[in-house]
């Protein structure tokens, strides 16, 4: 366990004044019983002593600046780092423990750095590459139109084709400006007191419609006998929920069964979304609410998700104070469930 530099000064202190203190007395001694005739061992003697005092004070002022090295070290590294040189490391040999713990701490704190940059390098990647597709798409066709058509009707087509783009295009900018507004925490909220009983109804409502093109099942699974209040904003809240049934439904075949179910205990209101789709592999499962992540790439991108459904639903659930989980199996499907603090337990908690 290595002593810290106070305990090191202290103890160098104490050894430093004795040692002084035991060199004084016998100077003193010598002086006095060492005879007058013998002046040149005086002088000697005086010189020896004063030479070893010297010697301790420089002895003790090398100590205290290994101690404060690090110090050096930190300042002079402070003065290079930028955002393109967070992989640098400091390593200290120094056995002091302040120093010890400052040397970890600083090296936490650039790995920290470093990994919110390269979230926010790759973030700006994929959202630029999320709006050029669209884009691409878009000028490909026009150039198309424009050289080859010349029937109105095949200018309506890509004028309609062009709107879809266009609508993806104002769906992402919306969904990052939601993310962005979370960052900064201010995405604000229209708290009111909401019965989650009537938002889950009219969710399930709007699911049937969405699963029957698909032929999925719908059903609505409610285990309360009273009502469910949490103080929230209703149009996020439906748009944690929308996004979770959207996706349920995306990501389930012709047939297969989505279930809403709803929940409570004495603090929690529980909504699930379970469906016997494609499930998540393991792999995938810790990065879903990441920005942009996709576990299959090619086929989610072509099934219409932007990537950025389960980042803006956690979000929204974590303003709220809540919780959202996902568990999933491959081949099996998928059970999303958030949980939200009821009107009671949130009127405690922090706005
Ligand atoms: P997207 O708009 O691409 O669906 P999301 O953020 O909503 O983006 O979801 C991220 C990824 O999580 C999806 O691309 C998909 O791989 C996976 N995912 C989400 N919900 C489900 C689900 N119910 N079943 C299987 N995979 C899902």
């Amino acid at each position: 366990m290595p002593l810290s530099a106070r305990t090191r000064l202290t103890i160098w202190a104490i050894a430093a004044l004795t040692a002084c203190s035991a060199i004084g007395a016998a100077i003193g001694f010598a002086w006095h019983c060492c005879p007058a005739s013998n002046c040149t061992d005086k002088s000697l003697l005086l010189g020896a002593m004063l030479l070893l005092i010297a010697t301790l004070i420089a002895l003790f002022r090398r100590l205290v600046d290994r101690c404060l090295k690090p110090l050096d070290n930190m300042a002079q590294r402070c003065r290079t780092i930028d955002i393109n040189h967070l992989d640098q490391r400091i390593t200290t040999a120094n056995r002091c423990r302040e120093a010890q713990t400052l040397v970890f701490e600083y090296n936490n704190m650039l790995e920290r750095l470093q990994k919110e940059a390269e979230r926010i390098r790759r973030f700006s990647g994929d959202a630029s590459h999320e709006l050029r597709t669209p884009l691409t798409i878009l000028r490909g066709e026009t150039e198309v139109a424009l050289r080859w058509a010349k029937e109105p009707e095949e200018f309506r087509e890509t004028l309609q084709s062009n709107m879809e783009e266009i609508k993806r295009m104002g769906r992402i900018l919306e969904e990052l400006l939601v993310l962005s507004k979370s960052d900064a925490g201010e995405l604000h909220l229209n708290r009111e007191r909401i019965n989650l009983l009537d938002i889950v109804q009219e969710i399930y409502s709007q699911a049937k419609t969405l699963a029957a093109g698909k032929q999925i099942n719908v059903a609505l699974n409610i285990n309360v006998d009273e009502e469910v209040v949490v103080v929230g904003d209703d149009l996020r809240l439906r748009q944690v929920f929308t996004n979770l049934i959207t996706n349920a439904i995306r990501y389930t075949s012709a047939g297969g069964n989505v279930v809403i179910h709803l929940g409570r205990d004495a603090q929690h209101a529980r909504i699930s979304v379970c469906d016997n789709g494609i499930g998540i592999e393991d792999e995938h499962l810790p990065h879903i609410f990441e920005r942009f992540y996709r576990s299959d790439e090619a086929r989610n991108r072509a099934a219409g998700g932007s990537g950025l459904g389960l980042a803006i639903a956690h979000s929204i659930v974590s303003a709220h104070h809540g919780e959202i989980k996902v568990t999933s199996s491959p081949g099996q499907g998928s059970d999303f469930t958030v949980i939200l603090p009821l009107a009671d337990q949130q009127q405690s908690a922090p706005q």
